[in-house]
């Protein structure tokens, strides 16, 4: 470090303002002054992001982002807010400023501010209701200096530090549920409820929608009613993805509030015709019993309606001065038959649902009969796998990975392919889904660490393997979560005598969804003995920066998606440089993934990446084959 960096470094430490530093986005250094006000340490500051929700971040970062993000759009410089934490209200001249050739680093800097009359910085709620909702519009400040007060405060429980401004209003108003019965008096004039049917069966407590019970004897009616006649109906279930992550992190009340803005957000999406139901949790469903006069005109307005619903619901929901941000994903089976059940109908839904999740979440998918072909030739490719398993059809092959720096050879990744009797070679797209989904992946996967094994002892006796060397081993949700695991890898290791710091075991962030203090743990487990993690196809997948930082890896491999556009797309560029920003706060070696051309490398190069996989070097080759990549 040169002296002048040195001498900022103390500045920084020692200064009475808090400071934050975003590149791209993405909050890369925090001075003790901003840790203090934001009541949060470095580590839960390093990696937030202005553009991800992190649903597990301290409500005080939820509202700085916010604040930050509104400042920028809003162009302003300065702006000032109050901090609330208990009783003790804080307000806080906040300074953002756009740095950097090219402006995507942010200087964000906050500044307790000491108000005429107070002693200290703490002010007093103006009004005894202070913090309540009521008061959202006003200001809750009787501060009249110069500085713009737009920010107005409530209070959240516990000891939370919470800033809200009044994005509230911007939100939708809510409608009563009274409105839901209008709206199915109005329903294709077919049904009238009267005032006396029972609301707890037919409606929805929550949201005032009608229930799934409603819907289903509203389409039996409908079935009814219409057989034999041509119109095609459409039945749409919308399911919103990751909803468990806003009550697991922020309670039940608040995945209520959120629910019910959905349902108001979902509602004028569709005409009286139609008929919006509460299913179950996070789940809608939606009948048009009139979606067009033939399947193909059903499928286009239903594939509209899906759409917008799905623009809707993706707008962002503010509530208690947080923003969320969800996306769906929507299953749609149309009826043009009458012969089908309601209940067999709602299957349909949930198997497209299901589709559309199992595509990545967020799409639009439909039932139709190519899908249940699908799910027949899988049930046949299925029988084949099992076979394959007893036949070890199974071969390893490897991706070299070199340094970006000096084109020196530093191991591999071990890729599964299947050369099936009819010598095909099958590609782990094709068949790991089938694999994981059967649970053969288990066996298979044992497999895989055993030869991983067994060819490092190999490359070993030959000289050829050195110190240096590492190689990857994919490990799915599934296999991470088999109980023998650690069995495997140790024994694996003894067998072969393999020194556990060769091995170097990716997992991507869908093993974080479900319960991410047992993976921590089992992760530390297999630490202990040596070996290393990856986090694999890092950036495309859900929060990755929080799953980051709190999980402990010690590679991080940078998706194909964002090196394979790194050299004609500035934003692409930008992103693999904040991921390296990050990763070097918390000690991260980073691996690029398809590195395809000299291009890229030499992009790689210039922003500090260590490796690279690819068929710039190579794609991923027999083990004979990569025996002579060691040997040359
Ligand atoms: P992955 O772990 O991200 O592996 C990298 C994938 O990128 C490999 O695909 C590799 O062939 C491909 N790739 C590397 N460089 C390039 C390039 O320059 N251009 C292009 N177009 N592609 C490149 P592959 O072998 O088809 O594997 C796909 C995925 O299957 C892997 O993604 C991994 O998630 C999974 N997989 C492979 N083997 C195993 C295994 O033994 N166990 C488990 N659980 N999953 C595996
Ligand atoms: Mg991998
Ligand atoms: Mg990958």
């Amino acid at each position: 470090m040169s002296s002048k960096e040195e001498l900022y470094k103390v500045l920084l430490e020692n200064s009475p303002y808090g400071t934050l530093f975003f590149a791209y986005g993405i909050c890369i250094d925090s001075n003790p002054k901003a840790q203090e006000i934001l009541g949060c340490d470095k580590r839960t500051l390093q990696g937030i992001s202005l553009e991800e929700t992190g649903l597990t971040e301290p409500l005080a970062v939820a509202a700085i982002k916010q604040e930050i993000t509104s400042s920028l759009a809003e162009g302003l410089g300065d702006t000032t807010w109050q901090l609330v934490d208990g009783d003790k209200r804080e307000t806080i001249a906040l300074n953002v400023q756009r740095l950097g050739e090219n402006r995507s680093e942010l200087l964000v800097t906050l500044t307790p501010v000491r108000l005429s009359g107070s002693a200290d910085t703490t002010v007093e709620p103006e009004h005894p209701a202070a913090g309540s909702s009521q008061q959202l519009g006003e200001s809750a400040s009787p501060h009249s200096g110069s500085e713009t007060i737009d920010s107005f405060s409530a209070e959240i429980g516990g000891d939370a530090k919470l800033v809200e401004r009044p994005v509230t209003e911007k939100a939708t108003k809510p409608a009563g549920p009274g409105n839901v019965i209008d709206k199915l008096g109005g329903y294709g004039g077919a049904r009238r409820y009267d005032a006396d049917l029972d609301k707890d069966i037919y409606f929805d407590q929550l949201t005032g929608l009608p229930s799934r019970q409603l819907l289903i004897e509203t389409i039996r009616q409908h079935q009814e009613e219409t057989a034999g006649g041509k119109v095609c109906a459409a039945l749409m279930l919308i399911d919103l993805d990751h909803f468990k992550d806003i009550n697991d992190s922020w309670g039940h009340d608040v995945g209520d509030q959120v629910l019910f803005k959905v349902a108001r957000a979902i509602e004028p999406m569709i005409d009286d015709t139609a008929m919006v139901a509460r299913m179950s949790g996070d789940e809608f469903m939606l009948f048009f019993p009139y979606a067009g006069d033939d399947p193909e005109q059903g499928a286009a307005n239903a594939m509209a309606t899906a759409t917008s619903i799905k623009e809707a619901v993706a707008q962002p929901i503010f509530y208690d001065g947080n923003e969320f941000i969800l996306t769906a994903s929507v299953g749609i089976a149309l009826l043009s038959d009458h012969e089908t059940s309601a209940e067999r109908a709602l299957q349909y839904a949930d198997t497209a649902m299901y589709e559309a999740k199992r595509k990545g979440r967020n799409g639009i998918a439909f039932f139709n009969q190519s899908i249940a072909d699908k799910a027949q030739r899988q049930i046949g490719l299925n029988a084949r796998l099992r076979k394959a398993v007893d036949n070890q059809e199974f071969a390893l092959y490897i991706q070299p990975q070199v340094d970006v720096e000096n084109g020196r050879l530093m191991g591999g990744e071990a890729l599964l392919r299947w050369v099936n009797a009819d010598r095909v070679t099958n590609m782990p797209s094709e068949f790991i889904p089938l694999l994981e989904s059967s649970g053969l992946i288990i066996d298979v996967g044992h497999w895989v660490i055993r030869t991983a094994c067994e060819y490092i002892r190999n490359f070993i006796d030959e000289g050829i393997w050195e110190d240096h060397m590492r190689l990857g081993i994919n490990i799915s949700p599934r296999q991470f979560n088999d109980p023998q695991l650690i069995d495997v890898i140790e024994h694996s290791l003894r067998s072969y005598e393999i020194n556990p710091a060769y091995l170097n075991f990716e997992v991507t962030e869908n093993l974080m969804i479900e319960d991410v203090e047992s993976v921590i743990k089992k992760m530390a487990e297999i630490k202990a003995l040596g070996a290393q993690f990856s986090i694999d196809d890092f950036g495309i997948g859900y929060s990755s920066m929080i799953y980051l930082k709190r999980l402990p890896f010690d590679w991080l491999k940078i998706d194909r998606e964002f090196i394979h556009n790194i050299h004609h797309d500035p934003e692409s560029r930008g992103v693999v440089e904040a991921i390296l920003a990050v990763s070097r706060q918390y000690g991260l070696h980073v691996t690029a993934e398809g590195v395809e051309d000299q291009q890229s490398l030499e992009i790689l190069k210039t922003v500090g990446c260590d490796t690279y996989q690819g068929a710039h070097f190579s794609m991923p080759v027999s083990v004979d084959r990569f025996r002579e990549y060691l040997a040359a």
